[in-house]
């Protein structure tokens, strides 16, 4: 398909504006502005093939996509079986760990497999949760769950409280002391496929400007071609996205679910910290018909990690995860912690939700899909990690015995055979009716009755066989007309905070002058329903305020600040008409996450 593409200068805030298939948009009165963004899709339609340069291929047994603990995971797994595999990693991240946000409390279940040695090692473990406290919160009240009422799965001793990307940060030394090739600042921007096996990624092209154009630094992307390409993208990977529709690996799965996790980082005045603390809570400020909670884990020097989630299948187009974020850090239960503290950080991730029911087949020729690109959270554990480790491991082990038997870009099916009986599957299985009663009832009855399942579950035995999820999260709201907007209060500056200070802190950055990668299919579709029935949730889902609809003389125009956007993939998943696509930006742009 060609398009045109057509400059029209610069926005109020410095952006360019750019066209593309939208342009016709115009005629509705619409603007549509990008800072940055993607290309694959811009490129296609702006040069043939034949006149860019070729690209430089290297042959590989193994290109992982994802420096998480999934990615990583098998990399060192695969060189501990087979030293003389060879094995790259590509991430998108400028450096490993830049583009990790989790909470984290973490099972040690996966790294006591992987690196027993971890324990001697001078790894980034160094809290011991010591107390775990779990409230239900009502406007100005909490009341404590007792322990003893959880069931035996959710307790949290014997884990540790870290920051995720300081672990990953460990294990890609690990992976590169084995011999394992790491290139962080390189997105995976396009599958390789021989006849109809996925034969490796391409890494994206760098230096192309807004319009298409090959700026001076023009250098076209690498093909990692292997024989095996594991996909370690974590929720909403856009390539896994890709390779899930076009294998059809979603057919008779339920829909996959997400949530939006919030964080800040806090280092807090020494009276207020209370290392290997973890409490969790549910309730206010989301009614209860809203699913999703809070996490505050101590640890470290004075480090609080405080976050929020919220499920993504909430109906009110008003409802702003992010203030819903920050008004919960005003509750007398939490709001002490934080007075004399500094915020140090903050960002924003999506996590899978639905489990069991909604992990894909994992198996595509050529490939496999690994850690949460293949969804394995844990949904009411908030956990993830330790399945992204141990799935990993799995693929890697029937990556091996394929490359040992000298086979290549077929379908890895022992390690598809294998999840639902490993540890993985032993973890879901018994939390899978959590998610859909919590959608189903609501928190209150919703949590009880999916406690009581856990425990049952957990005895060996369910009274409710499995439960559906039912509609995709994009489907769940409702019209703006049968909602009533929601009135959130200003922030304080010091405890509550704006979008932008917040985007500050996660030292997000972009090339400015590339394509976009946040691409709206059909702009006056935008207009027609996420604008007119809607109204625009994307300018309060998105916890980077990287879009706005403008009123200007009665016609809203659509705003695309690029630039802030922190890699979150919400929109991705929210937009009520699955009309935006988010695809990476040129390399090493993103979120600079230290300690994520
Ligand atoms: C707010 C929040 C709180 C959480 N709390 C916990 C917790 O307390 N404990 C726990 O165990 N789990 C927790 N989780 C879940 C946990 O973070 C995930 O399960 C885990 O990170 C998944 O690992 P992964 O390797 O599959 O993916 P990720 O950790 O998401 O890593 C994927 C990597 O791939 C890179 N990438 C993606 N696409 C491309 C591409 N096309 N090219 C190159 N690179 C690419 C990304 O930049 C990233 O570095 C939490 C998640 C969130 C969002
Ligand atoms: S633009 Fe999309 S992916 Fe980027 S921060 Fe906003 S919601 Fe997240």
């Amino acid at each position: 398909m060609s398009a045109t593409l057509c400059d029209t200068g610069r926005n109020d805030k410095g952006y360019s504006d750019i066209w593309t298939e939208n342009c016709r948009a115009v005629s509705l009165g619409v603007s549509y502005w990008h800072g940055i963004p993607s290309f694959a899709p811009i490129v296609e339609q702006t040069m043939s093939a034949a006149e860019l340069p070729a690209r430089e291929a290297m042959e590989f047994d193994v290109v992982i996509v994802g420096a998480g603990p999934a990615g990583l995971a098998a990399a060192i797994k695969l060189k501990q079986i087979a030293p003389d595999i060879s094995v790259v990693v590509v991430e998108k991240g400028s450096e490993v760990g830049a583009h990790i946000l989790s909470g984290a409390v973490i099972d040690p279940i996966g790294l006591d497999r992987l690196l027993p040695e971890w324990r001697n090692d001078e790894a980034p473990l160094r809290t011991p949760v010591s107390s775990d406290r779990f409230y239900v919160l009502g406007p100005s009240g909490a009341v404590r769950l007792p322990n003893f009422a959880m069931p035996p799965l959710m307790s949290n001793h014997g884990n540790f409280i870290v920051s995720l990307g300081d672990v990953c940060r460990y294990l890609a030394q690990k992976a590169e002391a084995l011999g394992v090739e790491i290139y962080p600042g390189f997105a995976a921007a396009e599958l390789l496929f021989e006849g109809d096996a996925v034969a490796g990624v391409a890494t994206g092209d760098m230096g192309i400007g807004r319009n298409g154009e090959q700026k001076s630094g023009f250098t076209r992307g690498m093909e990692l071609r292997a024989k095996y390409t594991l996909l370690a993208e974590g929720a909403r990977g856009s390539l896994s996205k890709q390779l899930i529709a076009r294998f059809g690996l979603a057919q008779d799965r339920q829909p996959q679910k997400y949530g939006i996790g919030l964080k800040e980082l806090w280092q807090v005045a020494p009276e207020n910290f209370q290392s290997g603390l973890v409490q969790h809570t549910m309730g206010w400020p989301l009614g209860n018909s809203v699913g999703g909670g809070s996490f505050l884990y101590h640890f470290g020097d004075h480090l609080v990690s405080v976050g929020f989630v919220v499920h993504l299948n909430y109906d009110n187009p008003y409802l702003s995860p992010f203030e819903e974020f920050q008004r919960f850090k005003t509750h007398p239960l939490v709001r002490n912690t934080f007075a004399g503290g500094k915020r140090i950080c903050y960002g924003a991730r999506a996590l899978t939700e639905g489990g069991w029911q909604s992990v894909p087949k994992l198996v595509f020729p050529g490939g496999a899909l690994i850690g949460c690109a293949a969804g394995f959270m844990n949904v009411p554990r908030i956990k993830g990690s330790h399945n992204a480790t141990l799935s990993g491991m799995l693929a890697a082990q029937s990556v091996a015995a394929a490359l040992g038997a000298g086979r290549a870009h077929d379908e890895l099916l022992d390690y598809e055979a294998a999840w639902r009986r490993s540890p993985i599957g032993h973890d879901l299985w018994r939390v899978r009716n959590a998610k859909p009663l919590w959608s189903k009832l609501g928190t209150l009855a919703g949590v009880a009755l999916g406690a009581f399942d856990m425990w049952t579950n957990t005895l060996g035995f369910s009274l409710i066989g499995t439960l559906s999820h039912g509609k995709p999260d994009f489907a769940s709201l409702k019209p703006a007309a049968k909602c009533r907007p929601i009135a959130y209060p200003k922030p304080d500056g010091k405890l509550t905070f704006d979008r932008l200070s917040s985007v500050y802190l996660s030292n997000t950055n972009h090339e400015e002058d590339q394509p976009a990668h946040l691409v709206v299919r059909d702009l006056a579709l935008q207009k027609s329903s996420e604008h007119d029935v809607y109204a625009g949730p994307s300018a309060r889902y998105c916890p980077a305020g990287v879009y706005e609809w403008v009123e200007e003389a009665g016609n809203p125009r659509y705003v695309i600040n690029a630039q802030n956007c922190v890699h979150c993939k919400t929109c991705d998943i929210k937009d009520p008409n699955q009309n935006i696509n988010w695809v990476p930006p040129e390399g090493g742009g993103g979120p600079n996450y230290p300690n994520m």
